[in-house]
Formats: structure tokens, sequence, C-alpha cells
């Protein structure tokens, strides 16, 4: 059985628009960028590993603070830990602000879906300014698995293949002793993609601004950024078969800050 913790490495702010699919674009959102640290059977497993630090403020054009190595290991000496430490790191795909720290996890085997390898290293047009080879092929000299599609890697952790905000994202299935949980990296930005408000509703971001969203008829509210619609809307079903609704925990979800499962 796993425990499953939240560690901030960093804070990024991106128009609602990307949260949400025809969103505001002239409002910004400041929401967690997390790394995922899943202890239990002996292992020390890490999901995604965070954003650069900021030049000027910025990263890729987003403001940015804390991140890198230093928002790295400060999120990591919390819980008593090194990056050395770390056996196990799961990307749930590559976009730059979950890969920026790689080349620390020296000791790690480090899984990624092949079809994101690949589509990181060639991506298509509208989405080449969220990939950054050179925070990532690194990790061709390192212990790197390409992974082709749903896989149990360990007793109780399972990759499980979730596309359409990227060609290859996987979300990460944990047994815990309060169930089963998913992580679904960015497949789902926040609660508001998974539950969407019938109404327009307020919500508080990481910087406690109220910030208005617009209510929603669709089961499911796609993020701004994706490659593919329909597979995004396949994914979020293929979620629900995984674990239920509740036990599903977003990528950037501001109201699990410093939260762990069970
Ligand atoms: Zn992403």
């Amino acid at each position: 059985m796993y425990r499953i913790k939240l560690l901030t490495q960093g804070e990024i702010m991106a128009p609602i628009g990307v949260l949400q699919i025809l969103g505001d674009m002239s409002t910004l959102i400041t929401a967690p960028v997390y790394v995922w640290l899943i202890e239990g059977n002996d292992r020390k497993i890490l999901v995604d590993a965070g954003i650069e630090e900021p030049v000027n403020g910025f990263v890729h054009g987003f403001p940015v603070s804390g991140g890198g190595e230093e928002g790295l290991k400060k999120a990591l000496e919390g819980e008593n830990l090194k990056p050395e430490d770390i056996d196990t790191l799961i990307l749930t795909h590559l976009h730059f602000d979950h890969v920026a720290t790689t080349s620390l996890f020296q000791n790690a085997r480090i899984y990624v879906q092949k079809r994101e390898w690949e589509s990181a290293l060639n991506p298509p047009i509208h989405f080449r300014a969220t990939y950054d080879a050179g925070l990532f092929q690194c990790l061709e000299e390192m212990d790197l698995c390409l992974v082709d599609g749903d896989k149990r890697i360990l007793d109780g952790i399972e990759l499980i293949l979730l596309p359409g905000h990227t060609k290859g994202l996987q979300g990460v299935a944990v047994q815990t002793e309060g169930g089963k949980y998913l992580l679904s990296g960015d497949h789902f930005y926040s609660f508001l993609n998974l539950n969407p408000p019938k109404e327009p509703i307020e919500i508080v971001d990481l910087q406690g601004n109220k910030i208005k969203i617009q209510g929603s008829p669709l089961p499911f509210l796609p993020p701004g950024l994706h490659v593919d619609l329909t597979e995004w809307f396949d994914s979020c079903f293929k979620a629900l078969s995984v674990v239920t609704r509740k036990n599903i925990l977003p990528g950037h979800e501001p109201s699990l800050v410093g939260k762990q499962f069970p």
C-alpha cells in the first residue's frame, strides 16, 4: 500500500483560457506546480519533475515563482529526501513545467510513454512552445523506460495512457489504504475540468484572487491546450473505468496544496 503526498515545487500564472477551452485570455490565474511523492513498499516514487527557475520572472512566457533545482530540493527536504533517494520517476508528459529537473534523478528508473517521447521531439505546430527538448533529452543517457500503453510497473502502481491533452499523456493509478487513486496529470488541470459547474461560479486561486468561471453544459470541460478533443473525452471515460470520480486528483488543482492521500 502507498501514500501520496503533493509537494509544491513552484507556482505558475496562466490565462483562464489555458485552464478551460474558450475561456477568458485576459485574466490570469495562479496555480501550483506539483511533484507527487508516492511512498510505500520500500519505494520512493516521484511523479513529474517540475518547472525551471524563472528568468526575470518568466518561464516560456508564463510568470513563475519558485521552481528549478532549488524548488525541487526544498520540496523534497521537507520529506527528508534528496533527488538521489528517488528510485522511480514517472513523467505524466513532457511539457516544460513537468520535466525541468529530470537530470537530478540519477538513481531512478524513469517512465515515459513512447508516443509522448516521439511527439515531444517533433511536436504538433501549435505545441512547439510547450516542449523544450533541452530539458528532457538528458533522459537518453539515463535509465529511461519508454512504455507503449497501459502498464503495471510495480505492485499497486499502474500507468494509464490518457491521450488528448498531449499525444502520450499518462495518468498514474496508485493503490492506497483509502482505495485506488488516479493522478491525472494535466488531463484534468483542476476540479473545474473534472466537475464543470453548470452555472457561472467564482473560484479562489493560489494567491487568494477571486476569479469568475463560466458555466458549462458538458460532463467534462476540456483544457485550452490539447492535441485531440475526441481522444480527450474518450480518456475522461477511460479514467472513470480505472477509479471513481472522487478519487481522481487533477494536475494543478490549487485546493490540494499540502494534501496527502489517504
Ligand atoms: Zn501539460
